[in-house]
């Protein structure tokens, strides 16, 4: 008796495990939400059979990733577009509700803090220029409190001054991270479009602006990375490049929250909303599954559609795809709400044809996803109904999200002509 209870679990175990393995090949290294340290300890724990173990450690990653403090630090002199950049990263509007006031000028040493409205662990702080201060690089940092920011952003809208590059080594000396962001590149261009309009060519603007600051960096020995951004418009330039630099750096844990904060201006962005998600749904039912000694099997429970419901309501309001967002988008697009909702699919998950019930309807689409090969999920044993539902909500908002993208993109192309 004994033995076959061993060899069962040594079973079970080993399913489990390489059903974790098979997750942990599935998502790219620069977008995993748990570090590899806690990756190891999840798999030696398994491989010990230690099955109870590796349930308490992803109990622990679900209660506390949101629960992750991010802080980002703004930086630069009054004018270079600051606070336009810290409603960019939060994306907001600048003449919304909780966005930082643009084009007032600072006369104080004081940092402001904007939290994220959606996620008050995200905290982007602006703070005044080094040049504002009269303080030494030192003495500024220790002013606006350094040790609390996670990484620093050094902004400009002409060429960095020595103040900055002087801030950028003691900020590296201190081991954080910094990046120089270059603003008003729209400006440029479209200056150099009017004051040169038979040899302007765009490309060339755009190398000779980085060329210009690059070389500034390496004469004083700094690491040479700068993004090149239009607060008017996030999609073009280095905007894009830096929400993925940004992410990159950071510690596994605090990538959730800031790729969830962030604004989804392009299809890349939208796609990595979906993989963290992806990575939460996957931790659920791994940690549903652990503990579940036998697959569950047969209809889908009342308080399992409430689950569904909630969680596909949560995913769009993550990408977008909520009745709120999307009457603010129709007001913007100047387009009725019907309009959108006819061109999406998550909004009619929940319809059932006559004489339907919705655990038939979701019985159906499970029906659908398992004749077709379908996410790591499918190798796990314990893996539950709920979690492949889950999934397929997550990929329906997921293109809503993109069919909206478009739209609003070729509305902007229309009226910017
Ligand atoms: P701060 O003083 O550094 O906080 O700068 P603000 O964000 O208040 O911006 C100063 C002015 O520059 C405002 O009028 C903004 O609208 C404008 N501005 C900021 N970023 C950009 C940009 O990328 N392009 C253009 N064309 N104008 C910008
Ligand atoms: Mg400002």
């Amino acid at each position: 008796m004994g033995t076959s209870f061993s060899a069962e679990l040594s079973k079970e175990c080993q399913d489990l495990e390489s059903s974790f393995k098979e997750y942990i090949k599935n998502f790219r290294e620069e977008r995993k939400i748990i570090s590899q340290e806690t990756i190891l300890s999840i798999k030696s724990r398994l491989s010990r059979g230690d099955i109870q173990g590796a349930h308490s450690i992803i109990s622990g990653i679900l209660e506390n990733i949101d629960k992750v403090p991010l802080n980002v630090a703004v930086t630069g002199e009054s004018g270079s577009g600051k606070s336009s950049l810290v409603n960019s990263l939060r994306g907001l509007g600048h003449e919304e509700e909780d966005a930082a006031p643009v084009g007032v000028e600072e006369t104080t040493i004081e940092r402001t803090p904007y939290k994220h409205p959606n996620f008050p662990n995200v905290t982007i702080w602006d703070l005044p220029g080094i040049g504002t201060t009269n303080f030494q690089p030192k003495d500024y940092l220790e002013k606006v409190k350094f040790g609390e920011y996670d990484f620093f952003i050094i902004v400009s809208a002409t060429r960095f001054k020595k103040n900055d590059l002087d801030l950028a080594k003691v900020i590296k000396a201190m081991k954080k991270n910094f990046y120089f962001v270059r603003t008003k590149v729209d400006f440029d261009l479209q200056n150099e479009q009017e004051f040169k309009p038979t040899t302007y060519v765009r490309e060339k603007v755009i190398e000779e602006i980085r060329n210009k600051s690059l070389k500034e960096f390496q004469e004083n020995n700094i690491e040479p990375q700068i993004f090149l951004v239009s607060n008017k418009d996030l999609s073009a330039f280095d905007f894009p490049i830096l929400m993925d630099t940004l992410l990159k750096d950071l510690p596994a844990q605090k990538r959730h929250m800031f790729t969830l904060s962030l604004p989804k201006i392009t299809e890349a962005a939208i796609d990595r909303k979906r993989d963290s998600l992806q990575q939460i749904v996957w931790l659920e039912a791994f940690k549903a599954g652990v503990l579940a000694t036998f697959p569950v099997v047969g209809i889908i429970k009342d308080n399992d559609v409430e689950k569904l419901k909630a969680s596909l309501h949560q995913y769009q309001v993550h990408f977008g795809v909520d009745d709120a967002s999307l009457q603010s988008l129709g007001k913007d697009l100047r387009v009725p709400v019907e309009e959108l909702k006819a061109a999406i699919k998550s909004p009619y998950l929940f319809d059932t044809e006559q004489d339907q019930t919705i655990g038939e309807k979701l019985l159906e689409y499970l029906e659908i996803l398992s004749s077709v090969a379908f996410t790591p999920l499918a190798a796990g044993l314990y893996f539950m109904k709920v979690f492949y539902l889950q999934f397929h909500f997550l990929d329906t908002v997921t293109s809503d999200a993109k069919v909206l993208l478009k739209k609003s993109y070729s509305r902007n192309q229309l009226t910017s002509q």
